[in-house]
This record gives structure tokens, C-alpha cells and sequence, in this order.
């Protein structure tokens, strides 16, 4: 692994540089356990929840509604904040003495929680630090769990280490978007993961898993596929110092050619980022969201050519030969005309029909049945099935 073999061999020639060479974002003052965690290879150390003793505050009847963007939900029966890996312990390790289950929360951006709220643990994941070593032409970022996703992609532009700034203005925590594998504008972050640190725990053992055993796939990973197993601590990315800039996708296009005088760079790419975000989700501060509510449908190139005949204006992007990514926006807006579709207060946003929003009060019920009527009227206009991308939680 990058990580390990680099610092370990640094270490065994200069152990008196290593200080400099990893280097924290507050200059070393709180990292220095995950420092060593690093050099001394963290996976290799085994965890005993046994023998965990509890001393951490657990909260009892905490309301989840205002820990969601959606800002939907009930009580958590049980409700903590970690900011260390011992603390994680001692939360997964009360949710095995008092046999309930647990829920890990980043920050909340991509879940629906019922209006009965979780019977179990909620396990708010606040572990926080960033450190960079170079290889070569790349510096691999690590970040943890609980670390702000857009403070990170903001911190590492700034540093001009190009890979994850098409990914900007995207809600949520570094462990988010390692489980749901955030995209957008033409990148996912799986691109970029070198490896991912984990509490598993069915075996209780620390592990590191390579971007390929994450097993990622259109918003997916094991993490999400083996939900209730693994706890992301931490995130290793490859971010490269050369330019590699992805403008290719429409809006990104269109932003440049309506900003002539803008030159396509690593800043600016963000920037447009995010003022096309702008234009496309409602502002967090004043409606409830949780962002797309469905999943982009893939289907056969077959399927796409029987749908092409009827809406000859359907735009398609390939996945491979034989399958296509159908944009459900507009099959929303032409085909469904959902626009002014309420359930409660809960609809579509008018600027984009995939986003559900909650214009105020709504309940869970409420975006639920609006979530139904949508995927009853797709199918009946197209037989196409759509998924919800956002996760339901009770
Ligand atoms: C306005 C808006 C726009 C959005 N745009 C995009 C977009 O462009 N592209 C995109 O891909 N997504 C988008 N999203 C969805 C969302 O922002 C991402 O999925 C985000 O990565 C979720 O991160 P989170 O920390 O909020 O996760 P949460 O919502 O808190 O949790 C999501 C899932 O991840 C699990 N989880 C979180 N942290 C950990 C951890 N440390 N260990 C194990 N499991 C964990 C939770 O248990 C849950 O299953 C958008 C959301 C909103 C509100």
C-alpha cells in the first residue's frame, strides 16, 4: 500500500523527518496518533470490543431531523458523537452489549430517516484531520471520516492537486462519499481512492482496502452493498500535481463558452462547479433536501432505441456497448411533467425534477408517497424501474 510502504521506509532511513514529511493541516497539533497510526500500519492492529469501558456520553431521544439536509426524521433512541477511534469503540461496542443496532451519520445528506425515527444507536462520525505525503507525481491525501467533503476539495485546489474539484459543492463527509462513491460532472471518486481504513466490525479488525476490494460502482461500494459491517475511519486519495482537467461535460462546456474570458483551470473548474450547482439544487439554508432522490437509469441499448422512438429528443450516454445512462430529469419533465407534483409539502424542485424537496414541514410519509407516484408514472410511461439513490432510514 502507497501509504505504508513510503512512510515506513522514510522512517527506517530519516526517523527524524518524518515530522516534515507528514504534515498536517493544523501543523501536527491533533494528529498524532493517526500519524502513527500510519506509520506503524493501523490495519495490523486488532481491536478488542470486549474489553471496551464506557465513558463517553450517549445521549438518549436525540432528534434527527435537524442533522439531515432533508431536515426530516425523528428521535434516535440513542445518539453520540466520535472524535477518535476509541470513542468508536466504545459506541460499537454499546450497540453490542445492548444488542440494538447502530447507524453511522455523516452528514446527512443522502438519507431519509422515518418520522418514528431509529430505535437503535446513531453514531455521529466527527474524527477530523487531513495529512499529505508526496509520491512522486502525486500526493496522496488522507483524510478522516467525519472531515467536511467540500472543506477538503476546497483545501487540496487550493494546494493545486488536481482530481477531485469536478466533485465540488457535494454535501457531506469524506466517509460518505466513500460509501455512496459521489459523482459528478464526469468524475467519481472512486478515480482517485487509493485505499480506504475501516473498523470491521463482524471480525473487529482494523483493515485498509485497495480501490478495487472497495468494489465501487455507480453510486456504490462494499460499503454500502455490506452496510451494517464496516465503519470508514479514514480515506486515502491519489491527487496528482499535473494537470488533468476534465471539462469535456455539457455544462462545464457551456459555462466556459458563456465565460470566454475564464481560462480552464484547476480554480476555475471549481468555480463553475459551483455556480452550475447553484442553478441546479435549492439552497440548503432555506428547503429541505437530500439532493437527487432516484438514481440516473441504465439500461440496454435495445430499451434506449424502443424509448428513442417515442421521445426522439432523449439524450443518452453510453455506459458501454451494450448499455446506456438515461438522464431521469428529463424523462421527469417531458414524459411525466412533474413539475407542481405535491405530496404534504413535499415535490420536485422546479429547476430539477430528480431533487425531492421539503418546502417546509413535510414528514417522511409525505416524501414517500410523492417517491412512489414517481416511480409508478415512470414506469407506466417508459417500463423503466427507477431506484431511489437517497437511503431510507427507520
Ligand atoms: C443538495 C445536494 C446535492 C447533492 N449532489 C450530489 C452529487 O452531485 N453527487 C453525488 O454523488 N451525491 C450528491 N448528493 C448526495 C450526498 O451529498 C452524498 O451522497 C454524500 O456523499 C453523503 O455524505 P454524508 O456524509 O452526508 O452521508 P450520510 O447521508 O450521513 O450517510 C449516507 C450513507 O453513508 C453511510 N456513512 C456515512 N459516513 C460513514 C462512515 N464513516 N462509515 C460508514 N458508513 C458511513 C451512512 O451510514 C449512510 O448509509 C447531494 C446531496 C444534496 C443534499
Amino acid at each position: 500500500m502507497g501509504i505504508n510502504i513510503y512512510t515506513n521506509c522514510i522512517l527506517s532511513s530519516f526517523p527524524l523527518y518524518l515530522p516534515h514529511l507528514i504534515v498536517s493541516r493544523d501543523g501536527g497539533r491533533l494528529y498524532s496518533h493517526f500519524n502513527l497510526d500510519i506509520i506503524f500500519g493501523a490495519n495490523t492492529r486488532t481491536p478488542s470490543l470486549d474489553a471496551i469501558e464506557l465513558v463517553m456520553d450517549i445521549q438518549k431521544n436525540i432528534p434527527l431531523k435537524d442533522l439531515t439536509t432533508f431536515k426530516i426524521g425523528g428521535i434516535a433512541r440513542f445518539f453520540c458523537r466520535v472524535t477518535s477511534e476509541d470513542e468508536l469503540l466504545e459506541a460499537i461496542g454499546f450497540s453490542k452489549k445492548e444488542k440494538i443496532p447502530f447507524f453511522v451519520l455523516g452528514g446527512g445528506s443522502n438519507i431519509l430517516v422515518s418520522d418514528k425515527g431509529f430505535s437503535g444507536i446513531v453514531i455521529k462520525m466527527e474524527m477530523k484531520g487531513v495529512s499529505y505525503s508526496e509520491d512522486g507525481i502525486s500526493t496522496l491525501v488522507t483524510a478522516y471520516a467525519g472531515e467536511n467533503w467540500d472543506s477538503l476539495v476546497d483545501e487540496v485546489v487550493e494546494k493545486g492537486l488536481y482530481g477531485i474539484e469536478n466533485l465540488s459543492a457535494i454535501p457531506g463527509t469524506v466517509g460518505g462519499s466513500i460509501v455512496q462513491n459521489i459523482g459528478a460532472y464526469g468524475v467519481e471518486v472512486r478515480d482517485v481512492v487509493e485505499s480506504v481504513y475501516v473498523l470491521d466490525v463482524k471480525d473487529d479488525e482494523y483493515k485498509t482496502f485497495t480501490r478495487a476490494e472497495c468494489k465501487f460502482g455507480y453510486r456504490d461500494s462494499i460499503f454500502k452493498s455490506d452496510k451494517d459491517r464496516y465503519v470508514i475511519i479514514s480515506a486515502t486519495y491519489r491527487l496528482s500535481h499535473r494537470e488533468n482537467i476534465h471539462s469535456e461535460y455539457k455544462d462545464i462546456k457551456n459555462y466556459f463558452f458563456h465565460n470566454r474570458n475564464k481560462k480552464i483551470t484547476l480554480k476555475n473548474i471549481r468555480e463553475a462547479v459551483i455556480e452550475i450547482r447553484k442553478a441546479k439544487f435549492p439552497d440548503l439554508a432555506i428547503h429541505g433536501t437530500a439532493g437527487s432522490f432516484f438514481k440516473n437509469p441504465i439500461v440496454t441499448t435495445d430499451k434506449a432505441r424502443t424509448l428513442l422512438e417515442m421521445y426522439p429528443e432523449m439524450v443518452t450516454y453510453p455506459i458501454n456497448q451494450k448499455h446506456v445512462k438515461i438522464p431521469l430529469a428529463w424523462i421527469l419533465d417531458n414524459v411525466c411533467h412533474v413539475k407542481g407534483l405535491r405530496k404534504g409539502n413535499a415535490g420536485p424542485y422546479k429547476n430539477q425534477a430528480l431533487v425531492v424537496v421539503n418546502y417546509g414541514g413535510s414528514q417522511a410519509v409525505d416524501v414517500i408517497a410523492l417517491a412512489q407516484d414517481m416511480v409508478d408514472m415512470v414506469y407506466e410511461k417508459t417500463g423503466i424501474e427507477i431506484e431511489p439513490e437517497v437511503e431510507y432510514i427507520a
